[in-house]
């Protein structure tokens, strides 16, 4: 689901696409002039911008451009049948993509939902990899080697802030402030019992570590399984069964 402005002065293509886009599951808005609609992005920022590019009051293109250097709010310009060079002039201007009169709703949600896909992706990464372990921010899901991972919301988040940081060292204090949001310190024992239940979760043992590793009185860090050297083992001890 997204909030969409339609900015678009023909009453009864907004009304109709207003309709069409709701029934796909959108929240839709509109104007029906250029100025009105540069206010709304301000006023109330939409996920992504419909704009017609043959507006009364302004033209759609110099809209465009006046929207550029105050918002990155993705635009899909909907333009009129073989205007090859309004439509060029339109991306050069920083369109995400464009339509061609006249469109069907189907054509015109696919397109939403492709640069709704793109653009959201520009955003700081959603996807953390740690060696063969996923964790989706956005989704707040976590697999490991292609399986997913069933967490408790602490879980995922002590999981999620470990994985930002591979390799790097993380003390339980600093757990405590950023997962738990107790700054002041609390009980270590809370950040030791979710570290067993991760552990578990990840399928390793605090006494052989895969991936999450105690470095005692220092704290925990996250590292690709394997990249660890092998502990060798003191010489007069069996071999661990492989
Ligand atoms: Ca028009």
């Amino acid at each position: 689901m997204a909030t969409l402005l339609l900015i678009e002065d023909d009453s009864g293509i907004r009304t109709s696409l207003t309709r069409a886009l709701t029934e796909r599951g959108h929240v839709v808005s509109s104007e029906p002039a250029g100025m009105l609609g540069l206010q709304r992005v301000l006023d109330e920022p939409p996920d992504l911008v419909v704009l017609d590019l043959g507006l009364p009051d302004v033209d759609g293109l110099q809209l465009l451009r006046m929207l550029r250097p105050v918002s990155s709010v993705p635009v899909i310009v909907a333009t009129a049948r073989d205007d090859d060079a309004a439509t060029v002039a339109a991306l050069d201007a920083g369109a995400d993509d464009y339509v061609v009169k006249p469109f069907s709703a189907d054509q015109l949600d696919a397109r939403i939902r492709a640069v709704l896909r793109r653009t959201a992706g520009d955003e700081a990464a959603p996807l953390l990899s740690v060696g063969d372990l996923v964790v989706d921010l956005r989704a707040r899901t976590a697999e490991l080697g292609g399986r997913s991972i069933e967490l408790r919301p602490r879980e995922f988040d002590l999981l999620a802030y470990l994985a930002a940081r591979p390799g790097e060292v993380v003390s339980k204090r600093s757990l405590l402030a950023d997962v738990w949001q107790q700054p002041y310190g609390g009980a270590d024992k809370t950040v030791d019992v979710h570290l067993s239940w991760l552990r578990r979760k990840l399928g390793e043992t605090a006494d052989a570590p895969r991936m999450l590793h105690t470095i005692r009185g220092v704290g925990v860090k996250l590292v690709p399984a394997g990249e660890l050297p092998v502990q060798l083992v003191p010489p007069g001890r069996p071999e661990p069964p492989a």
